[in-house]
């Protein structure tokens, strides 16, 4: 397969430049060239057979020629290597469970596959190679662990000191071996800036080999195909329409959706569902886009004023409005709506969701109401409630039992290193390790 970026200025690369690369030189995403439709008796096979076999068979075409299949079934392995569960609630209202992973959160497919795509792409290599992640929290710990191990890479996390929660901070820095977290002395921007200066920094990049590992990376979005699959496998046969609703910030999850039904999955639409940094509802509703600042929520992971994957999303579309209002509906809820939500579907179905599910169910009942013909909703749950504790407590007056996955940490000894904001020192440290 080969890339090609949305801006259209950059020459066509393969899965290895794209993924070592992230950002397209032109400043566009990647794209594949074309996605093929499997057919409808593929699409049953995909049913019967075992889920690490019909994942290797959804990313192979994606990966060919420059991804073995020997080495390709063991990345697929290796990542997927926790289950996708369905929770029906109702004939109407599915949940899709994506936070089985090591840090509960659906985070985990995206960072375990590319970390491992990486691996590979730098074998032979002679110098190491350098991650570097800013972090206010979740794509911290989801990116420490999926390169946990990995030989030939080592990870550099930065995060502002005291302004993430202790269970945040200690899936990331009580892990050692290839992961180095900074625990720097100012705000998350502080800790964007030194990143972004590292790599446009010349003379440090001549001397280390850096790459980034944030969400604009088409090798995290190739495995979030996967559960969409997991889906239709798990669904009962699909004689009524499927509303999949994505809690969304960047909207990569979205974005892989779209590549899923591209195969030929049957989705009839999908919700871009999101908190008060609602710029892509108002887009739908409105023709416009216009990116706010993002605000904070409850649904913290989805605090995105600009989303950065909306080029793709526009893109996949063909770059008209007509055809996105056909592929998505959208929906915002407020903190309250939130909080609201998270009650009814306890009340309901005693039912624990977390503050980003809730807003996912939230857009599908809104759905629902507008669009009275039978359809069942399809709602990912992009991360487990325990993580995010306080405000389930909120929503329905008991803390979720917290896991064991978890709880393990917490007692934990964090091994983060002081940095300061200071760029020269942040550089000097990354020579001399
Ligand atoms: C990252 C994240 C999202 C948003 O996913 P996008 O792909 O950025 O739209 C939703 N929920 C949780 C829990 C997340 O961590």
């Amino acid at each position: 397969m080969r890339y090609r970026s949305t801006s259209g200025k950059a020459p066509l690369t393969s899965l290895r430049g794209a993924t070592l690369r992230g950002l397209a030189p032109d400043g566009g995403l990647y794209l594949p060239v074309e996605i093929a439709r499997h057919t409808p008796e593929e699409l049953e096979e995909f049913r019967r057979l075992p889920f690490t076999e019909v994942c290797f068979r959804v990313v192979r075409p994606f990966a060919t020629p420059d991804v073995p299949e020997e080495v390709l079934w063991q990345i697929v392995a290796e990542a997927i290597n926790f289950p996708v569960k369905l929770v029906s609630l109702s004939p109407a209202l599915h949940i899709l469970e994506l936070f089985h992973g090591p840090t509960l959160a659906f985070k985990d497919f995206g960072a375990r596959f590319m970390a491992r795509l990486m691996g590979y792409f730098v074998r032979g290599e002679e110098r190491q190679l350098t991650v570097l992640v800013a972090t206010s929290g979740d794509t911290g710990s989801a990116v420490a662990h999926g390169f946990l191990r990995v030989p030939g890479i080592r990870v550099v996390i930065l995060y502002p000191s005291k302004r993430i929660s202790e269970a945040q901070e200690k899936q990331f820095t009580t892990l050692g071996e290839n992961i180095t977290a900074l625990e720097v002395s100012g705000t998350f921007d502080d800790c964007q800036r030194l990143v972004k200066q590292a790599f446009a920094d010349e003379a440090l990049n001549q001397r280390a080999f850096l790459t980034s590992a944030n969400s604009i990376n088409v090798a995290r979005l190739l495995p979030q195909m996967f559960y969409h699959v997991a889906a239709y496998r798990q669904l009962p046969v699909a004689s009524v329409p499927l509303i999949v609703s994505v809690p969304s910030g960047n909207f990569g999850n979205l974005t892989a959706g779209l590549f899923a039904k591209r195969l030929g999955l049957p989705v009839s639409r999908f919700i871009a569902a999101t908190n008060a940094n609602d710029a892509v509802p108002r887009y739908l509703l409105s023709g416009e886009y216009k990116p706010n600042e993002a605000v904070a929520t409850y649904s913290n992971a989805m605090d995105v004023g600009n989303p950065n994957n909306f080029p793709r999303l526009l893109d996949l579309c063909r770059n008209r409005i007509e055809n996105v209002r056909k592929e998505i509906w959208g929906q915002s809820a407020t903190d309250e709506e939130t909080l609201q939500q998270m009650h009814n579907v306890w009340d309901r179905f005693r039912y624990i969701s977390d503050p980003h599910t809730a807003v996912g169910i939230h857009a599908w009942e809104a759905y629902r109401k507008q669009h009275p013909e039978p359809s069942q909703g399809l709602v990912l749950a992009t991360a487990h409630p325990a993580k995010f504790a306080e405000i389930v407590q909120k929503g329905i007056g008991i803390a979720p039992p917290l896991p064991s996955r978890l709880a393990e940490y917490l007692n934990r000894p964090k091994l983060s290193l002081p940095m300061t904001t200071n760029y020269d020192n942040f550089k000097q440290f990354l020579l001399a390790h």
